[in-house]
């Protein structure tokens, strides 16, 4: 694993470097599907200048040090929202005007504590970055009412703190990404185990302040789960979470931070469930004639206990396309649905794993594809994003979605969402899904979407993006299952969870940060 300390693109995903046109092979086929669109993106955006007085900088200087508080186009421009798609298509035009005034690089915890207190004194928005890759409008804070907007960039905020090797956890600092923190308990000989894949790029407070969950997703899929304990800095003051493993002690207010989208507070440090970096890795395909034999496949795993580390079902389409290869998979015809399977763990346990759950698929009239398909998923599993860009270039929309509910109610789910994209994007498109985690109870589903650019191609994307979060709660299923609220989705989180829902939050929100400094007009209705 190598240790990515790059910057990413400003109107791109990832590192610069691999930035890449799209493969004849593959411009053809956009040329047949869609038609080819060229549009190149602007490649160094204009800002508004900042409207940061050079008192109100000076301030924080004294706060963080001289050189930590840079006003620059070009460190603004790096910090200016996440990486959604309608991000990239704003900034790929020229449109950066969410880019903070400042960047403020605290490097411990009562720095950034230090931090609030004056950007409440001076009504200055703060918006904590980890890693800068949010997709619901996260890093977006509303600018009216305050004299400034500071992006909090935790990039200094990379010590692993201690490690406990007797119970197994590790304390981290928040700005770690995801390979610098793995990098830095491989040393240990421990890993946290959590890959979604943004995971190049995203830091372990995104992880939790988002709620992630990781493409290892019947295994330590979700961050949530892995956190064991927290410090984090509000505006009211300092808060340390986790004194046991599990304790009776009222409502657990580490829940309250897990997923609060820097709202309520800034993650300065967390306390994870580590484990030892796994022996061997067997990543192995199945196929399935429908995509609802192959997810009552995944629902008899799920139920029985018997959960690989890895476990994910493409629908139809989108196995069309990863099957476009045959030989990938065998040589057999390429029909039906393809499913990824990894297995983790010490070689005797994941021989066991294999073998149960070989029995339990050929029982259900799953066909076994081989390892090919699968290590090749597992090898390629960071490179998609390159990969929308290069479609954003020839003029393709791309981009993605996901949503979760019980298995009782996921066909209908699946049908509704799936139908409202196809209705909203019209002809050509395409509208592709997988269930990329499964629990006891239920399941995510992930869409991803390609469509012809129209002249308004964020307004073509809202439009779609409105119609499957509406048909999703029609449906009854979530708004979310990892991405988080952010601002994209504030208007169906308020639904989702109702006017006591809201009130609670506010009242949270209220007592934590009360003049609302703290990431104004996300996650909170
Ligand atoms: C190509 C791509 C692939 C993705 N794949 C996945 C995936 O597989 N699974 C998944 O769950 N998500 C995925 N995401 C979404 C995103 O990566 C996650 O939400 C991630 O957890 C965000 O982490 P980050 O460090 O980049 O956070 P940022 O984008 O920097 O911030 C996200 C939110 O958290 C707040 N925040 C950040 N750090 C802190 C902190 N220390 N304290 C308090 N608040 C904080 C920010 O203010 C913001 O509201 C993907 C995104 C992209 C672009």
């Amino acid at each position: 694993m190598t240790v990515n300390q790059t910057e990413m693109h400003p109107t791109r995903w990832g590192d610069p470097a691999r930035a890449r046109a799209l493969p004849d092979e593959a411009r053809g086929l956009v040329e047949m599907v869609f038609g080819v669109d060229d549009r190149p993106a602007v490649e160094h955006p204009a800002l508004a200048p900042s409207a940061l007085t050079p008192e109100l900088v000076a301030g924080l200087e004294e706060i963080v040090g001289v050189g930590h508080v840079l006003t620059d186009d070009e460190t603004r421009r790096l910090r200016t929202r996440g990486k959604s798609t309608p991000d990239l298509l704003r900034a790929r035009v020229g449109d950066l005007a969410d880019a903070p005034d400042a960047v403020v690089r605290p490097a411990d915890h009562d720095e950034v504590a230090a931090v609030l207190a004056f950007a409440v004194e001076h009504r200055l928005a703060v918006v904590p970055f980890g890693g800068g890759t949010s997709v619901t409008g996260g890093l977006v804070a509303r600018r009216e009412g305050f004299a400034g907007v500071l992006s909090l960039d935790l990039v200094w905020m990379k010590r692993l703190l201690s490690v406990d090797h007797v119970s197994m956890t590790a304390t981290l600092e928040p700005g770690l990404r995801g390979p610098e923190a793995e990098a830095l308990l491989a040393a240990e000989g421990m890993t946290i185990g959590h890959f979604p894949q943004s995971f190049e790029y995203a830091s372990l407070g995104g992880f939790a302040a988002t709620r992630s969950s990781g493409q290892s997703s019947a295994g330590f899929g979700r961050f949530d789960a892995l956190v064991v304990g927290m410090t984090v800095a509000t505006p009211r003051g300092r808060i340390d979470l986790g004194t046991a493993p599990a304790n009776a002690a009222g409502p657990d207010l580490r829940q309250l931070f897990l997923g609060s989208e820097g709202t309520l507070g800034v993650i300065t440090s967390l306390t994870v469930r580590v484990r030892p970096v796994p022996a061997v890795q067997v990543y192995e395909c199945w196929r399935w004639s429908s995509f609802a034999d192959g997810a009552t496949a995944m629902r008899t795993l799920a139920q029985s206990g018997l959960l690989p580390t890895v476990l994910r079902l493409s629908d139809e389409s989108e196995s069309a396309i990863n099957l476009a290869d045959p030989a990938a998979i065998g040589g057999e015809a390429a029909t039906g649905c393809l499913m990824v399977t990894g297995f983790e763990g010490e070689p005797a346990a994941v021989e066991a794993k294999r073998a149960a759950v070989t029995t339990v698929f050929e029982g259900l009239g799953g066909t076994y594809a081989g390892t090919a398909a699968g290590e090749k998923w597992a090898h390629g599993r960071y490179d998609a994003p390159y990969l929308r860009d290069s479609l954003l270039d020839a003029g393709v929309l791309v981009e993605t979605l996901e949503t979760a509910t019980f298995w009782s109610n996921l066909d209908r789910v699946y049908t509704g969402v799936k139908a409202a994209l196809e209705a909203a994007l019209g002809q050509p498109s395409l509208v592709l899904c997988h269930i990329s985690h499964v629990y006891e109870t239920g399941a995510s589903l992930y869409y991803t979407i390609a469509a012809k650019e129209t002249d308004d191609p964020v307004g073509q994307w809202r439009a779609a993006k409105a119609a499957a979060s509406d048909a999703m709660l029609a449906a009854g299923a979530t708004i979310t299952h990892h991405h988080a609220v952010g601002t994209d989705h504030l208007p169906w989180f308020e639904r989702e969870i109702g006017p006591v829902g809201v009130s609670i939050l506010r009242a949270v929100k209220a007592d934590l940060d009360p003049t609302g400094v703290l990431n104004p007009g996300v996650l909170i209705p």
